[in-house]
């Protein structure tokens, strides 16, 4: 109530900028929803992203969100939502991500949202797995759960400096392992990481799921960086 009250004397301010007010419903304040594009992938059957797949992994669909431009807001954001302590604004981003994807039949139809897990020191570190904060945005607008229990990553990277190169490539590999299998089989799956860049954590996480169960997996990420 006290809040609600506070909201309407001083109406939020946009996470993005933190400077201009919000409007009510808004996420983002009108100069900063200028700056951050969609880039529709999720209508696209091939684009960018699933066309990083091809041959490696066989995803349902795959996209990235947002248009990542060098220097831009968005840039900043992800920065800011992995080093600054700043959890929200991928909550936020997710969000806003989710409501473009409840316009579409098939991304209403995914059963769990599965985060890539962060390694245990790193989630430690930062309080925080940015990848979930972003899938428990999605979750919210899509109203699809998130499960972060049956993805998990082993703690096997600890012991890489003594291993050779090839030892180690082979090793990335055995990094997750899937906890309970009976939660996922026949269900669609919609893995969510932050930023796309090989994609080789992707294409572990999937690999991982497809040899514990049957389960159909799609891809989001936040931006895709080249
Ligand atoms: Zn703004």
């Amino acid at each position: 109530m006290f809040s609600q009250i506070i909201n309407l004397i001083y109406p939020p301010l946009c996470f993005a900028c933190n400077r201009n007010h919000l409007q009510k419903g808004q996420s983002l304040c009108v100069s900063c929803e200028y700056k951050i594009t969609a880039t529709q992938y999720h209508l696209m059957p091939e684009n960018p992203v699933a066309e990083r797949f091809y041959g490696r992994v066989n995803l349902a669909k795959a996209a990235t969100a947002f248009s990542f431009v060098k220097g831009g807001l968005l840039q900043d954001l992800i920065h800011s939502l992995k080093y600054d302590d700043k959890p929200e604004i991928g909550q936020e981003l997710g969000r806003i991500y989710g409501a473009i994807l409840r316009e579409d039949d098939y991304w209403k139809s995914i059963d769990f949202i599965v985060p890539v897990p962060l390694h245990p020191k790193k989630k430690h570190l930062r309080g925080y797995n940015q990848a979930e904060m972003w899938g428990l945005g999605i979750a919210d607008s899509l109203g699809v759960p998130l499960i972060n229990d049956v993805l998990i990553r082993t703690d096997y990277t600890e012991s890489q400096t003594k291993k050779s190169r090839s030892e180690r490539f082979k090793n990335v590999e055995n990094v997750f392992a899937v906890s309970n299998p009976d939660v996922i089989r026949g269900k669609k799956l919609l893995l969510v990481d932050d930023v796309l860049t090989t994609g080789a954590t992707i294409e572990a996480c999937a690999l991982t799921l497809f040899a514990a169960a049957d389960v159909e997996i799609s891809v989001v990420c936040i931006a895709l960086a080249s």
